[in-house]
């Protein structure tokens, strides 16, 4: 195999004892790679972040869960939040016992509270209205809740989850009715957390957030946890060697404000953070093939099978993933040009990679998707009637092994009357 463009995953010696045409041969294309030890470095990265004895990481599930990847990252010693019932389940069938899961709910209804109380797992509400709720449902009951702290940060107003113009959180100026509704059902507030948005590469804005949430968390005197919330960045430029977060300054100045406000507390309760994509994006490549090239009006379309129903975020919200060439033969690319990376998916918007400079890409060639372990598979889809692809692990010792089977034709059909 004649690797053209692939200086990332060649440093990092990402496909082990394969390589690429080997993988898809076995278990078709496109094809969703994990890198184990990859994902097992991201986990440490940043159980290390902060220098405080009760200091716990929460991965967040919905960057993706898959059961094996769930079951690698609690073995690193982290916990999990979820977003829902289903994940709640999903962390339950990794071996997570209910404390070490925190539910973070939004808009749900009786029923998913009632699934959550009866599991034993730690929730979070997101309004006013949703803490009478579960008030009403668990009166007496721990609980705690979710602070929008008016500042937000993101990669897209999309993915901004916290500040003036998003649903989520309780706004500072609705914590007395909260304090209102506590006493009104007897409840005890054991949490705070926040989380003010997706993919942050300075630390600006989080510290800021992390201030105003502590602020307020002085307000109660009984609390157990501080969720200071996820969203650290990866870089997705690499090839072009963009800058990682720098851990070690966030997690320095972090170490020092918590350490500061927990003398003044006068109890060393637990800090959190919810990572998902930090955890997760970097120990994927995504295989695909190309199966078609063709110029339209001037424009050369390299049309391959990674159609948005495989990897949404760059029709979503205009994402950069970085892409290697693969090729089966030793012919060389002699040439540099740009193209628009298509899939299969009957939509024009269906782009994975717009006006991208690369070396000539010929039909046949497998293309590598750098980075594209978070929000991909799990917000893949059967759109078109086509299937999800298949998942496969990188093993620690450099062997694959399946992890998701690939759709059939019986997954389509599956929950008809028939
Ligand atoms: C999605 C989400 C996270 C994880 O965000 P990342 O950007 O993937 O780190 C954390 N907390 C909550 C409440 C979320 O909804």
């Amino acid at each position: 195999m004649n690797y053209i463009y692939s200086k990332v995953s060649s440093e990092k010696k990402f496909f082990g004892k394969t390589d690429p045409f080997q993988l898809i041969e076995k278990y078709g294309t496109p094809l969703y790679t994990y890198n184990e030890n990859i994902l097992r470095l991201r986990c440490r990265d940043l159980k290390g972040l902060i220098s405080y004895s009760n200091f716990t990481v929460n991965y967040s599930l919905k960057a993706n869960s898959n059961l094996e990847l769930i079951k690698i990252v609690r073995s690193e010693g982290l916990r999990a939040d979820a977003m829902s019932p289903g994940e709640i389940y999903l962390n339950r069938m990794a071996g997570y016992k209910p404390e070490e899961i925190l539910y973070i709910s939004n808009n749900v209804s009786e029923d998913e509270f009632s699934y959550a109380i009866n599991e034993g797992v730690k929730i979070s509400v997101d309004s006013v209205s949703q803490l009478t709720m579960f008030g009403k449902l668990n009166p007496g009951g721990k609980v705690s809740f979710r602070l929008n702290p008016g500042v937000g940060a993101g990669h897209h107003e999309k993915v901004t989850t916290a500040g003036q113009k998003t649903k989520f959180g309780i706004e500072m100026s609705s914590i007395p009715e909260v304090k209102k509704i506590i006493e009104k059902y007897n409840l005890r507030l054991i949490g705070i957390n926040q989380h003010i948005g997706s993919l942050f590469m300075d630390s600006e804005a989080y510290l800021k957030s992390t201030g105003n949430i502590l602020s307020i968390a002085r307000q109660f005197d009984d609390l157990e946890f501080v969720d200071l919330g996820g969203g650290f960045g990866i870089p997705y430029n690499k090839q072009s060697d963009q800058p990682r977060l720098d851990l070690k300054d966030l997690g320095g100045k972090l170490t020092k404000v918590i350490n500061s406000w927990v003398k003044e507390y006068g109890k060393d309760i637990e800090f959190k953070i919810e990572p998902g994509r930090y955890i997760v994006a970097e120990s994927s490549i995504l295989l695909g093939k190309v199966n078609a090239i063709k110029t339209n009006y001037n424009i050369k379309y390299i049309g391959t099978d990674l159609g948005f129903n495989v990897l949404i975020r760059p029709v979503m919200y205009d994402s950069h993933h970085d892409i290697e060439i693969y090729r089966g033969n030793d012919i060389p690319s002699l040439k540099e040009e740009n193209v628009n990376i298509v899939g299969n998916i009957c939509e024009t918007g269906d782009i994975i990679a717009k006006d991208r400079k690369l070396p000539e890409i010929l039909e046949n060639d497998i293309l590598g998707v750098l980075d594209s372990g978070a929000y991909g598979y799990s917000m893949s889809s059967n759109y078109n009637s086509r299937l999800r692809p298949a998942e496969v692990l990188i093993q620690a010792d450099g062997n694959p092994r399946l992890i998701r089977r690939r759709d059939t034709f019986d997954d389509l059909v599956k929950n008809f009357m028939l």
